[in-house]
């Protein structure tokens, strides 16, 4: 089980201290799930500072597909591994919608990410019209498709995807569990990698979502802001 927190923009090296001292001691001791924050670019170095000693992993939230070049405002995946940092999620669906980041920049972007070392938390999922248009399980496939292309057998391990339904992407309208696991079903037959559900993901719903058979974890957006919240997750987690 992973459960991952992605921050978004929220969060300076400020807060960020305190959140991951905070954090340090609430899950001081817990095991079962694998646990991420994936803060700001800026925050990175502060949260990687705090959790060195912890078993929780710090990912970035998006990475270039070079190693260095004209690429002004973009990070690269070599110097996030530079840094420490474990991994990065790749195309979270407010990159698809709102920075034009398309199935094939995705694709290159989790192409070079794992050939510098990186963990990748690849993300697919479709928007509302396509799901009333009938046209969700052609999205997911195109996506996954997108992602097959450069994976190779050597660097699977490090990777894994998250299915965000758009339309539930913190809008407080979560995903049933009958779609999450129908949706991670069809992910699975097309790329065997562990498949985390994010979409509104609270401590109430948490442990029904991660008891379906094919989830294998959440990416956590809103609820992941507050410790408490985060925490609580995690343990349901366990629980599920
Ligand atoms: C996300 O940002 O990946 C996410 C799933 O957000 P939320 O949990 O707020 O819906």
């Amino acid at each position: 089980m992973l459960i991952a927190g992605n921050w978004k923009m929220y969060k300076g090296p400020a807060e960020t201290r305190e959140f991951c001292a905070l954090l340090r001691a609430r899950l001081d001791g817990f095991e079962g799930a694998d646990v991420i924050v994936c803060p700001p670019f800026v925050s990175l170095h502060d949260a990687l500072g705090i959790l060195a000693v912890t078993e929780i992993g710090v990912f970035a939230q998006n990475s270039h597909w070079a190693k260095e070049g004209p690429y002004t405002g973009e990070v690269s995946p070599r110097m996030l591994k530079e840094m420490g940092v474990g991994g990065t999620v790749v195309a979270h669906s407010e990159r698809r919608q709102l920075f034009g980041e398309s199935d094939e920049s995705a694709a290159l972007r989790i192409e070079g990410s794992l050939d510098a070392g990186l963990h990748v938390i690849a993300c697919v999922g479709e928007t509302q019209g396509e799901r009333e248009a009938g046209e969700t399980e052609m999205v997911i496939r195109r996506q996954v498709e997108a992602i097959k292309t450069v994976v190779e057998n050597d660097n699977l391990e490090r990777l894994a995807i998250a299915y965000e339904p758009v339309w539930a992407i913190g809008t407080g309208h979560t995903a049933t569990p009958d779609q999450a696991e129908q949706a991670h079903e069809l992910i699975k037959r097309l790329l065997d990698v562990p498949v985390l559900y994010g979409g509104s993901v609270k401590p109430e719903n948490a442990a029904e979502l991660l008891s379906q058979p094919n989830v294998d974890g959440a990416l956590v957006g809103g609820a992941s802001l507050e410790v408490e919240s985060f925490a609580a997750i995690c343990e349901a987690s366990v629980r599920s």
